[in-house]
Order: structure tokens, then C-alpha cells, then sequence
């Protein structure tokens, strides 16, 4: 498989504290790759470095083989790297079909001038979008009366536009019931499976994450002490004592 984001000996220091200290990986094309860790460990530092978001002190990024470390988050986002965000990115006044049309006219670089046009093209093509996460049946509904996990799902959607070939996302389930956490990482785990794009999370629900991810990292106090499938993480003994307090 071929490799679509290779980190390597990636820092970040506030201030002397290195909150990331020499972190190397590589994400495959059409993978689910999970990065856990405990809070303050250093997950939501790497994605930023990631997405550009932040300058890394050390270490580099390469994205499909080109080099995108201290590059711009625009930049990054549109040689193919997505991204949902922790909190929702919608617009509550605007239907759901709405916020996806409102994407892809983002992603085809249509102008203001043209919009009434571009809104009634990218309705069709908003529908199939809404159709991959199973939001058809809610495409006329306005955002603010979403349950929050749809508005999720939408999120997810509305990343897709952009046909991201790597997509990142932060704790992707951040405030959801457990049984909705495990069906939104089915999505991903079938969208993943359907359309060969890779993805890279973080979360803390531990089920969810040996349930879906192909293979798993473990970061700790800013640096990776597994990276493996799930068998292996879950038999490595710096990560049982880890997660099991010792
Ligand atoms: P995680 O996402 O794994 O919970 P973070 O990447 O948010 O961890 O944080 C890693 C460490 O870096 C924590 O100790 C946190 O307090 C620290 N940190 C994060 N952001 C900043 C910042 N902007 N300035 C100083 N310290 C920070
Ligand atoms: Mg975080």
C-alpha cells in the first residue's frame, strides 16, 4: 500500500515544554488509523502541525510524497488534506443541502456572481453527497433543529466535497452517546472502505476504537510508545500500564 502521509521526528515546544517530542509515522493509503493517548499527551498539538495550523519546532510532514511542513492550512487543505472540526463548522440558518451546496461551491471555486447558477447545479450533486452518509431524508431540515449527531454526520459530509485523499478528525465523537460514537465510526470505517480515502483520529472511547481502526497508535506525554495493529497495542505493556493507571 502506498504511503499518503509520512511523519517524521515531528517537535512542538511551548515554551521549552516539548508537548510533541519526536514523533515519526506513516499513514497508507485507504487506511483507519487511530491515534490515542491520554489527555494532555500531545494528539490534538500533532494534528495541528498537521492541517498547518501550527509550526512544528523540529521534524517534517510529507503529504503523497511532497514536502508540507510550515506550509499554510489553506495550502495543506487543498493538496487533499480534510478535516472536521470539533465544533461544527454549519451554518444554523441554512438548510442541510444548503450547507453542503455552499461547500461545493467552495471546492469548485465558483464566484458570488454566478451563485443563484452554481446553488441549483450543486443541488444534485449536494444530494449524493448527503446520500453517502444517509442525510437524504433530511435535506430540507434547517440546521438549528439537527440532533447533534447529524450535525456530525453533515460535518462529515460537507469535509467529503472536498474530496479529501487524507482526512483528519479530532475526536470526531466528542460529546456523543456511546452508541452513536460506534455508528458515525462506522460511517467513516465505510466511506474509508467504498472510496479508498485514509483517514487519521483521535479518540477516547477505547471500543470504538478497536472496533474500527486498522491500526492504532499510542502517544504519551508526547511521544509514540506503540504503533501497530490492535492485537499488538493491546498486548504492548507501556500501554497497559498506561491506560490501566500503573
Ligand atoms: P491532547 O490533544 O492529547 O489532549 P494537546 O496537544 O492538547 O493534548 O496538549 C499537549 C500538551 O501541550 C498539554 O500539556 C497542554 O497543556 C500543552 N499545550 C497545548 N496547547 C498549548 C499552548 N497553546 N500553549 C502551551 N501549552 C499548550
Ligand atoms: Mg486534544
Amino acid at each position: 500500500m502506498t504511503e499518503i502521509l509520512r511523519v517524521e521526528n515531528l517537535k512542538k515546544s511551548y515554551d521549552g515544554f516539548l508537548a510533541v517530542n519526536g514523533v515519526s509515522f506513516a499513514v497508507k493509503q485507504g487506511e483507519l488509523k487511530a491515534l490515542i493517548g491520554p489527555n494532555g499527551a500531545g494528539k490534538s498539538t500533532c494534528f495541528n502541525m498537521l492541517m498547518g495550523q501550527l509550526k512544528p519546532t523540529a521534524g517534517e510532514v510529507f503529504f503523497d510524497g511532497a514536502r508540507i511542513t510550515g506550509k499554510r492550512p489553506r495550502e495543506i487543505w487543498r493538496m487533499g488534506v480534510g478535516r472536521t472540526f470539533q465544533i461544527t463548522g454549519t451554518y444554523q440558518s441554512m438548510t442541510v443541502i444548503e450547507n453542503v451546496q455552499m461547500a461545493l461551491i467552495s471546492h469548485h471555486r465558483r464566484l458570488y456572481s454566478v451563485l443563484p447558477r452554481a446553488w441549483k447545479l450543486y443541488r444534485e450533486e449536494a444530494f449524493e453527497f448527503l446520500k453517502t452518509v444517509s442525510m437524504q431524508d433530511q435535506a430540507d431540515r434547517p440546521c438549528s433543529i439537527l440532533a447533534y449527531g447529524d450535525l456530525k454526520r453533515l460535518e462529515l459530509a460537507i469535509a467529503l466535497t472536498h474530496r479529501p485523499r487524507l482526512l483528519l478528525m479530532d475526536e470526531p465523537t466528542a460529546g456523543m452517546a456511546p452508541t452513536a460514537r460506534v455508528e458515525l465510526m462506522q460511517l467513516v470505517a465505510d466511506i474509508v472502505s467504498e472510496q479508498g480515502v485514509s483517514v487519521l483520529f483521535t479518540e477516547h472511547d477505547m471500543d470504538v476504537v478497536f472496533a474500527h481502526a486498522h491500526h492504532i497508535m499510542v502517544l504519551n506525554r508526547g511521544e509514540l510508545i506503540a504503533d501497530g495493529s490492535a492485537a499488538e497495542v493491546r498486548a504492548n505493556p507501556q500501554v497497559q500500564e498506561v491506560y490501566l493507571g500503573g
